[in-house]
């Protein structure tokens, strides 16, 4: 198995091991847990671990709760009969033309995946090692900084910037100049704030010649910022993640791609299994073809999201400005103690953060799961 990693200078035996170990335990098992559900879910009181009651408010893990449009579900209840078989009808090739076509990147520079966690953290392993640090944003979405960790690579949190709360892209240069990877999240999770194009690009310009700029776009389709997919058009050192679990609302359907230099996605491709769920296949090849959706998403999100800010402000809470489908918000006390109140409602929101323990982490949901939201906010703050 040790034969299958790619290019290990560098890399110590005990890295070296860890990353086997992983291979032989098929893909990136250890690390696919979204930490932020693990949390959410030890926080939540005894009996309501596991399955959530009916009536839920589940605004805890960014998901979409309009789910997958309808050409999604038609296209998988078309290919469902067809499962006997890994690939009846060539259905990578299908959504790779579809995200090449949308995205204006070749279709050699488009690689799929189950989600886009796993070439999170495939691109861990494949650009880190003991000598090659990961550094990323603090707060910011840590999966990566697992994955790095497991492996034994130092991990550099650098804080967000004051009053954009933007990614400190000189700050993350100067922590560790011979850095790995640099981890952008844009917009970034929690806190849904962008980091600017002029940032990106310095980064890239500025950054060590053996790194990459690992682009998590997980959330752009609710922001008006520009994608990264020229980026990569241009042959740049980036490799951009991007996921069908949030806009596209297909989080239980397992859709998502890495686009960059094929000669960097193929060092992704030795850390796990080739064949992909037919399903999410498909379902992502027709969100992606239907016509206005990423459009009215967007709108809806950005108008339940404003609805909920706007009531904070009324109420005096702090909060920070958001263009994504989360914004974190101030309590004024330990984040859980909120946390549980709100539990104990059936109003399910996410977590804190280490740096910032007193602020908590909301998902946009419906308007009518905001509504509820708005009503047990007041009553356990009351
Ligand atoms: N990247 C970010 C920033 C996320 O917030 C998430 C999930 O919440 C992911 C990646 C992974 O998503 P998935 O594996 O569902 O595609």
């Amino acid at each position: 198995m040790i034969d299958a990693l790619p290019d290990m200078k560098g890399q110590s035996r005990r890295h070296v091991l860890r990353a086997a170990s992983l291979l032989s335990a098929g893909a990136a098992l250890p690390f696919y847990n979204e930490f932020a559900m693990a949390q959410d879910a030890a926080e939540r009181p005894r009996g309501m671990r596991g399955a959530m009651p009916p009536d839920a408010v589940r605004i805890g893990s960014n998901e979409n709760p309009l789910g997958p449009c309808a050409d999604a579900c038609e296209a998988i209840m078309k290919i469902a009969k067809y499962g006997g078989r890994y690939s009846p009808f060539n259905e990578q090739g299908d959504f790779i033309k579809a995200v090449s076509d949308v995205e204006g990147v070749k279709p050699e520079f488009i690689a799929a995946y189950a989600g886009s966690s796993d070439p999170l953290h495939r691109s861990v392993l494949a650009f880190t090692s003991p000598t090659k640090g990961f550094v990323m944003s603090d707060p910011g979405y840590e999966s990566g900084a697992g994955s790095a960790k497991f492996v034994g690579v130092k991990v550099t949190r650098v804080p967000l910037q004051k009053g954009t709360y933007a990614h400190d892209v000189k700050a993350m240069v100067a922590a560790d100049p011979n850095a790995g990877v640099y981890y952008i999240c844009n917009p970034n999770n929690p806190t849904g704030t962008i980091t600017k194009r002029e940032d990106i690009e310095w980064l890239l310009a500025n950054k060590n010649k053996d790194s990459i700029v690992l682009l998590d776009e997980a959330y752009i389709h609710f922001s008006d910022e520009m994608p990264g997919s020229d980026l990569v058009a241009k042959e740049k050192d980036v490799v951009v993640l991007r996921t069908f679990s949030k806009a596209f609302g297909m989080a239980g359907i397992r859709a998502g791609m890495a686009m960059g230099r094929p000669d960097l996605l193929a060092k992704l491709r030795p850390y796990g299994a080739g064949m992909l769920p037919i399903t999410g296949l498909v379902a992502g090849t027709a969100s992606y073809k239907s016509k206005g959706l990423v459009a009215e998403r967007k709108a809806i999100n950005a108008k339940v999201r404003g609805d909920v800010l706007e009531f904070l402000e009324k109420k005096n809470i702090k909060y920070i400005p958001s263009v994504s489908n989360k914004f974190m918000m101030e309590t004024g006390k330990p984040g859980g103690e909120l946390t549980r109140a709100l539990a104990a409602e059936k109003v399910f929101i996410g977590r804190t953060w280490p740096v910032w323990p007193t602020m908590v982490r909301v998902s946009i949901g419906t308007q009518a799961e905001m509504d509820k939201f708005k009503i047990a906010l007041s009553k356990v703050m009351a």
